[in-house]
Order: structure tokens, then sequence, then C-alpha cells
């Protein structure tokens, strides 16, 4: 029997213990438990060397009930078939939290993108589409970048979609370049997202934005744009941290009176490693890996990779540590997470905390559905609007019943797709 972690088996399990809180009825669990529809395909290519390379294709449909399909398309060379089906359920939660009306999918080949060309990626995204056409599009299942893919690959499956399909269908896609429908806003959404959501907790708190000290853990694009955003309302960001390529390890970078987000910005590469030669001249302190995780500050925001809070570290958070929003997807381990339960830190979950960029990527669909384009400011102002209105309702939700943050979103979300899969009669 094999021991290795299967991402589908934990989403199952944190579905059936929030089930069973529900105390939801036999043929809902059963619906809700198993993807919808999955499609799996080969897609053959002509490499540059003139040989033929088959590549294998998916795209998992979990649940539609409240809209069509919504989530990325991974390229990953250890890509599984039960990841993928993971990953769609958590878009189905991650959309009900949020209450956008998508459901949840998401997609998949097994390649490394660092061993294609650029012409052989294009072939791929075609040949990806080619294979779905008929089961995916803008009121059916709506695609966008992940892990390894990008703007361009989404315009190369939109322009063979569109030859399909024989008409122009921007809605199709999400992630897109603004100059081919993509929306402004989607840059700055989930890192500013994260921090919509940060603001209210410490209104509920009784704290202001101008007492409060923050360490970010990365320097990417979801961290980049947290650190800007607390800046802008008032709050110390001491820390961030990132993946330093020359040495193969990570370091945090602190400066006590406040970091410079846009100084920091100015010597960070796009793969979000700042240039540590110019930090220090420029007076932070580099320090090692976890240090972030350590520091005096009243608010903690892990933004890099998953499963970085765990049993090992968890106890080096400080005391005066008071809300932890997960930026990043899965930063915390289930058993970092009873340590935090326990010692009564406000946990803001990650398919809540980081759901500003499906947010955006929603009103790209419907800007391009409309053909109808919003100006930045527009888009920022609805994207608060509904972090603001879901956070809400789960913090309220965990208040009322005494259940914990993470908890309670899984209640509100599950609740949400279960009902409406009871009003169509499908269970
Ligand atoms: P990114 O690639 O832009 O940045 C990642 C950052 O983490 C970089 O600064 C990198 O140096 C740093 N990093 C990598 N390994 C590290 C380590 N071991 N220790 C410290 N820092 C390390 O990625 P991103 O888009 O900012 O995404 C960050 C996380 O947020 C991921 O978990 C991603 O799945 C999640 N997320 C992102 C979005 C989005 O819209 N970008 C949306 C939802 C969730």
């Amino acid at each position: 029997m094999s021991h290795e972690f299967n991402a589908f088996t934990m989403a199952q399990r944190q579905f059936d213990a929030v089930a069973e809180l529900l105390q939801l009825d036999d043929g809902i669990r059963d619906l809700l438990r198993v993807p919808q529809r999955e499609y799996h395909f080969t897609i053959p290519i002509r490499m540059d060397d003139g040989s033929v390379k088959v590549f294998r294709g998916f795209r998992v449909q979990h649940n539609d009930a409240r809209g069509p399909a919504k989530g990325g398309i991974r390229f990953h060379p250890q890509e599984t078939v039960d990841t993928v089906r993971a990953l769609a359920t958590w878009m189905t939660w991650k959309c009900a939290v949020v209450d956008i009306p998508l459901g949840g999918g998401k997609g998949g080949v097994i390649c490394d993108p660092h061993n294609l060309s650029p012409r052989e990626q294009e072939a791929l995204c075609r040949g990806w589409v080619r294979q779905v056409s008929k089961n995916i599009g803008p009121i059916n299942d709506v695609p966008a970048p992940d892990v390894m893919t990008n703007p361009q690959h989404m315009v190369w499956i939109l322009d063979e979609y569109e030859k399909l399909a024989g008409g122009h269908y921007p809605g199709m896609i999400t992630g897109k370049p603004v100059e081919v429908g993509g929306s402004l806003g989607r840059t700055e959404a989930t890192g500013y997202g994260v921090v919509y959501t940060v603001r209210e907790a410490l209104k509920r708190m009784n704290l202001s934005m101008g007492e409060i000290r923050a360490s970010i853990q990365g320097f990417g694009n979801v961290a980049q744009y947290a650190s800007k955003k607390l800046i802008e309302l008032g709050a110390t960001v001491v820390a961030v941290s990132c993946w330093d390529n020359d040495d193969q390890i990570s370091y945090t970078y602190k400066k006590a009176d406040g970091i410079d987000a846009d100084f920091l910005l100015s010597i960070t590469n796009r793969f979000g490693a700042i240039d540590k030669a110019k930090a220090e001249a420029a007076g932070y302190e580099r320090l090692e890996a976890n240090a972030w995780l350590d520091q005096d500050v009243h608010i903690l925001i892990p933004a890099a990779l998953e499963n970085q809070i765990t049993a090992d570290n968890v106890e080096r958070i400080h005391s005066n540590v008071r809300i932890v929003a997960e930026g990043a997807n899965g930063p915390t381990t289930p058993e970092a997470d009873e340590v935090l339960k326990k010692r009564g830190i406000f946990v803001i979950p990650d398919f809540l905390a980081n759901a500003g960029g499906v947010t955006c990527s929603y009103f790209e669909q419907v800007q391009c559905n409309t053909n109808f384009f919003w100006p930045k400011d527009e888009v920022l102002k609805r994207l608060d609007q509904k972090m603001t209105t879901a956070f809400h309702a789960v913090a309220d939700l965990s208040e009322e019943t005494g259940e914990y943050m993470r908890d309670a979103a899984y209640m509100i979300a599950i609740q949400r797709v279960a009902t409406a899969c009871h009003l169509r009669g499908w269970a």
C-alpha cells in the first residue's frame, strides 16, 4: 500500500468533516465528494526535431451547480489526475466562499515547459484546447493560468478555440494580457484582496492599521502587492523573504522601522528574488529563511509556498501575533493549524484570503462577455466589496458557532454549493 501524500484524499477528508458538521444527507455527500466530469486525453505534438511526442492532458470539472466551472491549467512534469481533482474541488469551495457564480475546475498537461521551445508550447496549448473545445467555453468552463502557464499560453488557447468556434469568445478564458481582453487590476488583485480581509479583521479586533506591524513570507506577486497595500493603509511591514537562486536558500530581509516596498521592488527580479547586495547596502538586515516567522509583529502573511508553517517551526511565532492571513495556498500544515487554533490566533484561511485573484478573473469574464471594460479603480472597488462581504460572512459564522475560521469558511462554501444542487434537484 502506498503512503504517499494524495491531495485528492485530503480534499475528500476535509469535505467529509464539514459535511458531518453541516449534517448533509448521503445523496449530496456522494455528489460533492467526486468531480462531476473528467476528460483525459492525449496531445500529439510535432517537436522541433521532427519527431512526434505524445503528452497527457486533463480537464476536471468538480461541480458547476453555481455556474460555469473555473480554474487554472497547470503544466507540470509531476502532474497527476488526483492533484487536478483536488485542485478542482478546492476551486468549487473558493468560488463559493466569495459568492461568485462559478463552479470549480482544473486542468493540466504532464510536461516540463522548460524543455519545450515557444513553438512547441504553442502547439501544446492549441492541442489541449482542440481536445476539450466541446466541453469548455464561456458558458461551461473557463480556464486560467496556473503553475508554469502564463498570459501568452492563454492567448494561444483563446485563438485556437475561436478558430474552432468561428467567432470571438474572449470570456472563454481569463488571465489574458490586457491588450487581448484581460482585466485591469488582475496583477494587484490577490495581494490587495489579502489585505482587504486583514483590514476587516483588524476592525473586528478594534485595532487600527496605524498601530500594527506585519511580516510576510515571499516577495512575488502576492507578497509585493500585499506589502504595498498594507503600507498604503498605514501599517509597518518589518520583514519580507524570498528564495535566492545563487545561494539555493531563502532569506528574510528586515527593516525594523519598516520596509520601503517600492524600493525593494526596484531591486527584485521577475521571479521575486531580492538583490541581496543592494538590499544590504540600503540598510536591510539579511536574516535566515524562517526569521520572517519569529518577528515581534501582529500579522503574519505567508505568501510564498505550501507547507511553510509546520509542527517544527510553529512555536517560533511571536506571542504578539494576532492574525495569520494565508496568501499562499496551503501554507499551514494540519499539525501547525492545531497549534494556531489552541493559541487563539485568528486565521484567515487561504481559499478566502487569496480569493481576490479568482474574483478578478470573474470580473475579466464579465467584462469580456459584455465587451465593455471597466477602469482599474472600478475593478478594485468591486474586488474590495466582494472580499469584505465574504470575510464578514465567515467571521460572523465563526463568532456565532464558535467554529474555527477555516471550518466556518468551508461550512459557508459547501452549504452554498449543496443548496444550489438541491434547488436544481440534483440531490
Ligand atoms: P511568485 O512566483 O510571484 O512569488 C513567489 C515568491 O516566493 C518569490 O518571492 C520567491 O522568491 C518566494 N519563495 C519561493 N520559495 C521560497 C522559500 N522557500 N522561502 C521564502 N520565499 C520563497 O508567486 P505568487 O503568485 O506570489 O504566489 C505565491 C503563493 O500564492 C502561491 O502559493 C500561489 O499558489 C498563491 N496564490 C497566488 C495567486 C496569484 O494570483 N498570484 C492567487 C491565489 C493563490
